[in-house]
């Protein structure tokens, strides 16, 4: 004999007590006509007016507990105990400030009967009150509707740009800069996305677009991507290996990673107004063979590879600098920072894509940029062309089969709904 869970006993519990609140939570149309307009004289005067709960919404303040929240909300010193010991999976030290908290309350009631923290947009715990003092919470979980979309874009200024164009009426503007992030991150150790794209390069997507509570749009995977980079065909398909790890892989089964990624700033962190062609004049530092990015002071600058930090500290014009010796040799160099990330220093060990300091304007800088350089063999080399080709690792020969059958359905799913899609714009 089986015991009901204490999960399903709490979901009856929420049910019936969600029940009586739409029950009573819809007034009637005719309750709430003005009483003027019925007669004195109509059965209608002899309704009373539905009860109406009452919701108050509040946030949770800077440096409040939620104690001091619920108290403000009207519940007692012993019902606070009872609300918090109730909202188990809410820990009341760790509460954000900013947290929204909604609390109802019944008809004329002086205390509130059901307490809700909206630990996320899509989680949220709900506490209700049952009699004088007994307190029930429940944990929610509220659903996100997931569709699988393609999208294509032509680029003129930069992945931004593409996207406005083409995917305006796919995606909210938040969910257009997410996806344009998303290929950036899937590319970043085969392009910049920032200074690498040219004008009338294309790409198509595969992606989830998912839509959760509030209409709020988020993107969810990037499944298949097929991208003319720089003129160069670079598709790229996400594998979720029996692991359940997933991964990226190019189209003849090469990880899309390799040992350098392809820019010191992540490209969700440059600012998005400066585009392919546009890059803004940071002074006149005579010895200038880098590459400059300009982005916010503070912006966290990541190591391109796994290395060895050799030097960290002031370098003349570079300012506060950092030199990084990799397994290959090559050395990479990166200046003007306002700090160093805790523990870099001359001899630290540094992996791929580790924060190592912050952008500044330190040495002969005008503005707050990165100035990025490659070293190889003691000579300064342009980035792009160094950091080229480094064909990823294949993939593990047991994953092979799989992998094929997956990229084959999600290029040819990715193909027909482009397709589809261009017969649409065409006939229109
Ligand atoms: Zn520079």
């Amino acid at each position: 004999m089986k015991r009901p869970s204490p999960r399903v006993v709490t979901a009856l519990v929420v049910g019936a007590l969600a029940i009586v609140a739409l029950t009573v939570d819809l007034p009637s149309p005719r309750s709430a006509a003005p009483f003027a307009k019925v007669g004195a004289d109509s059965a209608m005067a002899a309704v009373p007016a539905a009860p109406a709960w009452h919701e108050r919404s509040d946030t949770l303040h800077a440096g409040e507990t939620l104690s001091g929240l619920l108290a403000r909300g009207g519940i007692g010193s012993e019902g606070i105990v009872h609300v918090l010991r109730a909202a188990t999976g809410l820990d009341a030290r760790r509460a954000r400030a900013g947290m929204p908290v909604s609390l109802r309350t019944f008809g004329d009631d002086s205390v509130p009967s059901e307490v809700v923290f909206h630990l996320a947009i899509d989680r949220l715990i709900r506490v209700s009150r049952s009699g004088d003092s007994i307190w029930t919470g429940a944990e929610e979980t509220l659903p996100w509707h997931v569709d699988t979309l393609t999208a294509s874009g032509t680029v003129h200024a930069n992945l931004y740009q593409a996207l406005d164009d083409s995917a305006s009426e796919l995606l909210p503007a938040n969910a257009r800069a997410e996806l344009a992030w998303s290929l950036g991150d899937i590319y970043e150790y085969k392009a910049d996305m920032s200074r690498d794209l040219r004008d009338g390069d294309h790409f198509e997507v595969l992606f989830e677009r998912k839509e959760g509570p509030g209409g709020i749009v988020r993107i969810g995977d990037v499944l298949a991507v097929r991208f003319a980079l720089s003129g160069k065909e670079v598709d790229a398909v996400r594998y979720e290996a029996s692991s359940g790890r997933a991964e990226y892989f190019d189209a003849d089964g090469h990880s899309m990673r390799s040992a350098f990624l392809r820019a010191p700033l992540s490209f969700r962190r440059i600012s998005s107004v400066f585009g392919r062609r546009k890059h803004p004049i940071l002074g006149t530092w005579r010895s200038h063979k880098g590459t400059d990015y300009a982005a916010n002071s503070g912006t966290p600058v990541r190591a391109i590879g796994d290395g060895i930090v050799i030097f960290a500290g002031k370098k003349g014009g570079y300012g506060n600098a950092i030199d990084i010796r990799h397994p290959n040799g090559y050395v990479t160099r990166y200046g003007h920072m306002r700090g160093f990330a805790k523990g870099i220093h001359s001899g630290t060990r540094v992996s791929i894509g580790q924060t190592i300091g912050y952008v500044g304007m330190t040495g002969l800088a005008t503005g707050p940029h990165l100035h990025f350089e490659v070293i190889v063999n003691g000579v300064q080399r342009d980035p792009r062309a160094a950091l080229r080709d480094k064909a990823g690792l294949p993939i593990p020969a047991a994953e092979k089969a799989r992998f094929d059958t997956m990229r084959v359905t999600l290029l040819a799913q990715l193909d027909a709904r482009i397709q589809v899609g261009s017969q649409r714009m065409a006939s229109r």
